[in-house]
């Protein structure tokens, strides 16, 4: 296993810059994946750390050695691609060991390697089958066996998962999981899965038009998103945004306000707008406004299609009529989605309250998209701190 770290990369094909001034530190053992939309420069990064792709500009490092100009086989890596390219003519046996034979690997240890290999991905008794007697996911097991019989120091993978059939996908996530703790190897994935890189990674990191936008472990992806970007990306369904003024200790949209602690972005005043992001789980019906960290004040909205998806209901949320709620423009509202539990009592066109989870609502920066605060209230715990200390006695434990 080994540290990979990229300096100040950069890929420019003609006008295009498919990645952008690229810094990523990978320690040795992470398992981190590269998501991101479709053409955000995914697969050109990992192709940059693999040596198929020359930087334009900046330095590749795996392990103690600089390798921004050895060629792919001198680096110490084995790919595993989303197209699985098995020899058709040879079995198993021939197709994992084909790398060793090329490098005239002794016979008894290429025995060695590729059993233990074929133990790792479970294909022991397999090895004199030819690839059309296998699954896809056969298959695509002969071809992580045959990139781990050459023992890389990082393993790169590039969508492996995704010819795959979703019952399959999911079986090889926990497949590649155990791999990943078996072996002990770095390991750098691409996929625009964000299913599959929430749950199978050390870190994420979350690309856009080329460039960086966070690199986290996965929750805080999903809890502390750097930017709009990370925040509308990460989570399915998406966030809900919503265009909020911040007004006397509000946050005003067209259609509802919330109570905020100001104090929390001390750089807001009064008359700036912000983008305000809720996650679907974080709306809940008034009547179950205990089960938020911190609730808001009822907001009157209207359901309108209902989603039920087996272990929760999406409910899609629109406001009331212009009488009802009193604020903005009906045309331009944008419906808010909510979560609930798949027995709630809810019907379609009905009119309900909820709350939003206020130490749950993020705030962005209308410009640059940059968070500007999770949450919007005094995180709960400092004011449990500070009772705490009141009980005890002490006078001065209030909350400034
Ligand atoms: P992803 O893997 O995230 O889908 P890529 O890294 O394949 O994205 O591509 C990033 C950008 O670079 C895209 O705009 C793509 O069209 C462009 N690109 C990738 N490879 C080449 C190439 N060989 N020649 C020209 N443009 C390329």
């Amino acid at each position: 296993m080994a540290r990979v770290k990229l300096t100040d990369v950069t890929k420019e094909y003609g006008d295009v810059t498919a990645v952008n001034n690229m810094n990523l530190d990978l320690k040795d053992g992470e398992f981190i994946t590269l998501v991101g939309p479709s053409g955000c420069g995914k697969s050109t990064t990992l192709e940059t750390v693999a040596g198929l792709t020359k930087p334009t500009s900046g330095t590749i490092e795996i392990g103690d050695r600089e390798v921004t100009n050895l060629p792919p086989k001198d680096r110490g890596i084995a790919m595993v691609f989303q197209n699985i390219a098995l020899f058709p003519h040879m079995d198993v046996y021939d197709n994992i060991s084909f790398g060793l034979r090329l490098r005239d690997f002794p016979q008894e240890e290429m025995d060695e390697r590729v059993d233990e290999a074929a133990r790792v991905v479970q294909l022991q008794g397999m090895l004199d089958r030819m690839p059309s007697e296998m699954s896809g996911g056969q298959r695509q097991r002969v071809a992580i066996a045959r990139a781990i019989v050459r023992e890389p120091e990082v393993f790169l993978m590039d969508e492996p998962l995704a010819n795959l059939d979703a019952k399959l996908r999911v079986n090889m996530r926990t497949e590649l999981q155990r791999l990943h703790k078996q072996l002990d190897t770095t390991i750098i994935y691409v996929t625009h899965n964000q299913a599959e890189a929430m749950t199978m990674s050390d870190r994420i990191s979350v690309l856009n038009k080329g460039e960086l936008q966070q690199i986290a472990p996965p929750l805080v992806c999903y809890n502390e998103p750097a930017n709009r970007f990370v925040a509308g990306f990460i989570g399915s369904p998406s966030m809900n945004f919503a265009r909020a003024t911040i007004n006397d200790g509000q946050l005003d949209t067209d259609d509802y306000s919330v109570d905020f602690d100001a104090t929390v972005v001390e750089e807001l005043e009064d008359g700036d707008d912000v983008e305000m992001g809720v996650r679907p789980e974080d709306l809940y019906l008034a009547d179950n406004r205990e089960e938020a960290h911190d609730p808001s004040q009822p907001l009157g909205v209207e359901t309108d299609v209902l989603e039920p998806m087996g272990d929760q209901i999406f409910v899609y949320l629109k406001p009331v009529g212009e009488s009802g709620s009193g604020m903005g423009d009906v045309e331009e509202r944008q419906g808010l989605l909510m979560s609930v539990d798949p027995d709630t009592d809810i019907v379609e066109e009905q009119s309900i309250e909820v709350v939003i989870d206020r130490a749950r609502i993020h705030l962005f920066d209308m410009q640059t998209g940059d968070a500007l605060s999770h949450g919007v209230v005094r995180e709960a715990a400092t004011a449990e701190a500070d009772d705490g200390e009141a009980e005890a006695g002490d006078d001065g434990a209030q909350v400034s």
